[in-house]
């Protein structure tokens, strides 16, 4: 629609070291020094502009998962406010993707009755020699959990770019149908 604001809040979320981090600093364009589109709102959230299908959308994206100085609410507060989440566990790490599991289950309770875009996101691809959860096991998951799983690697930056304009469009698909 056209009236709606076109601003998604997308949250991280998944075990400590699957990657997180490295994926925002990405988003956040630190690797790119030509385009300094992004805006850091604080220590963990940043916020940028993309251009997805021809249309703009803000991305504010939230990596504060593993904030230990906020204590535990802090992961209860991520549960409560995304628009969007990006469950990821790394591909050489078979115990986060069993985490990422756990925390689909959890999303579902915390946000009963809301039909909430997820993506799985399985990271660290290039690591091929230390795989330990393969490509069709993830996929599988995300069949079962009923959302969209995408590989990535933030060290080669491999489907980084195509994981966040696949969270804006998951989020358009379900504005748009209702
Ligand atoms: P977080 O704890 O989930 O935020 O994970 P980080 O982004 O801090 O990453 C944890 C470690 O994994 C760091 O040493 C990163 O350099 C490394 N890492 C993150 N993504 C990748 C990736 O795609 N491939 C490889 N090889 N290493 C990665
Ligand atoms: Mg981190």
């Amino acid at each position: 629609s056209e009236s709606g604001s076109s601003c998604y809040r997308v949250v991280l979320i998944g075990e400590h070291g699957v990657g997180k981090s490295s994926l925002a600093n990405i988003f956040a364009g630190v690797h790119d020094s030509i385009d300094s589109d992004c805006e850091v709102l604080g220590e963990d959230t940043y916020e940028r502009a993309l251009m997805v299908d021809g249309e703009s959308a803000t991305v504010i994206l939230l990596d504060m998962w593993d904030n230990k100085h906020e204590g535990e609410w802090i992961r209860d507060h991520c549960m409560q406010v995304g628009d969007a989440y990006l469950i990821v566990y790394s591909i050489t790490d078979r115990a986060s993707f069993e985490k990422a599991s756990e925390l689909r289950i959890q999303l579902r309770r915390a946000r009963q009755k809301e039909d909430i875009p997820i993506i799985l996101v399985g990271n660290k691809s290039d690591l091929v020699r230390c795989r330990e959860v393969s490509v069709a096991e993830g996929r599988a998951c995300a069949v079962v959990f009923d959302c969209k799983f995408i590989e990535t690697s933030a060290a080669v930056q491999h489907n980084v770019k195509e994981l966040f304009e696949g969270i804006v469009r998951q989020v358009r698909l379900r504005r748009d149908s209702k």
